[in-house]
């Protein structure tokens, strides 16, 4: 029986494209597999070897070109790495699922993955932390950053081969990053493709390594990169600046760079959401009669007007006097609480000032607010 064109077998024209031969090759190879076929299994085992022998052909550029230029009679059955040879190879049809799998991850599966390896790659993230003062992260700061990432080997120009010298093509795989590799299995012999272990797909290899970079054509190098610290950060948040990572490897992109933000605490404010809260403490003098006080705020000191008979515990808000919002416009309040201190040591001169306070104020006002407490407590005990 005359052998088939081999792009008849596939269905394409001469001038079909890799990708329209691999596409007719998988149609071909679904549509002859043994469940679609389960009353005419071995028909359809041998019209799947005549397509894979076609597909190992005609997706091969050196072998295409053999073929196109001398047909059947440029190859011998030894020239055939499986499917299509198969002389005197006894075929069984158990594992004709597990060929039909393997064949397919084989060449469409890894086919992928090793673009991908051998594609662009983008570089890996960087992360650091930075610590901030209280007021940098209310009102936002300028800042430089020191980070070490690898770059490109200023001694050979990221090539990692000695100065003088040039990475040479890899003798294993010429050059294509891939070996493909024969293996026997029950009924016959299939090729898959793998990453060169020579030259780990890069398709080159080095003999001398440049010493500055022991070959890797990178090198750390400390750089400085300008920050940018928005007004309302908080302990905790994150900065990120895009392409400031890792640089890519084959042109990808460059990773980012991840700015994690430590707040330092303050020593007379806390913060409370974009409030800022400060504890006033007040003499009970002051508390009583009132008074005008210096206090502090973000944005520096200020006189706060403290009434007459003001009670602990008290609230003051100074309205856009806190922290600003992040996102939106204006500030929190500077929120104040006031805590009345009682002297713990008093002169003798004072201890009398305030007997004779007492004795003077006894029925007086003075003990007003409290009178009720008492008179309820009166009333639960007699109950
Ligand atoms: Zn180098
Ligand atoms: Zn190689």
């Amino acid at each position: 029986m005359a052998k088939r064109d081999y792009y008849e077998v596939l269905g394409v024209a001469k001038t079909a494209t890799e990708a329209e031969i691999k596409k007719a090759f998988r149609q071909l190879a679904r549509k002859y597999h043994p469940d679609m076929n389960p009353d005419n299994k071995e028909a359809a085992a041998e019209k799947f070897k005549e397509a894979a022998e076609a597909y190992e052909v005609l997706s091969d550029a050196e072998k295409r070109g053999r073929y196109d230029q001398f047909g059947h009679a440029g190859f011998s059955n030894g020239d055939f790495s499986g499917f299509g040879g198969g002389t005197g190879a006894d075929f069984g049809f158990g594992g004709f699922g597990d060929l039909f799998d393997v064949f397919f991850n084989g060449f469409g599966g890894l086919g992928q993955q090793q673009q991908q390896r051998r594609g662009p790659q983008r570089g890996a993230d960087i992360q650091m932390e930075l610590d901030l003062s209280f007021e940098e992260a209310a009102f936002g700061v300028e800042k430089e950053v020191r980070i070490n990432r690898w770059e490109d080997c200023g001694d050979c120009d990221g090539s990692g081969a000695a100065p003088g010298t040039k990475p040479v093509i890899c003798s294993r795989c010429k050059g294509t990053g891939q070996v493909r590799i024969t293996q026997s299995i029950a009924f016959g012999r299939f090729e898959t493709v793998q990453t060169c272990d020579q030259c780990r797909g890069e398709g080159r290899t080095i003999e001398k390594p440049c010493p500055a970079c022991q070959g890797r054509g990178r090198a750390k190098r400390s750089r400085k990169v300008k920050l940018t610290v928005p007004a309302g950060v908080d302990n905790g948040s994150t900065l990120r600046l895009s392409r400031d990572g890792e640089l890519g490897t084959r042109g990808g992109p460059a990773g980012d760079l991840y700015v994690g933000l430590r707040v330092k605490p303050h020593k007379l404010f806390q913060r409370q959401g974009n409030d800022v809260i400060c504890e006033i403490p007040i003499s009970f003098v002051q508390a009583a009669l009132g008074d005008e006080i210096e206090i502090p705020t973000l944005d520096g000191k200020t006189s706060l007007k403290i009434p007459e008979a003001t009670q602990p515990g008290a609230v003051f808000h100074l309205r856009g006097k806190g922290i600003s919002h992040l996102q939106g416009y204006g500030r929190g309040d500077q929120v104040i609480r006031i805590n009345v201190m009682i002297p713990s040591r008093l002169t003798e001169k004072q201890k009398e000032l305030l007997q004779q306070f007492e004795k003077l104020e006894r029925d007086d006002q003075y003990h007003s607010r409290g009178k009720g407490f008492f008179e309820k407590m009166k009333d639960a005990f007699i109950g």
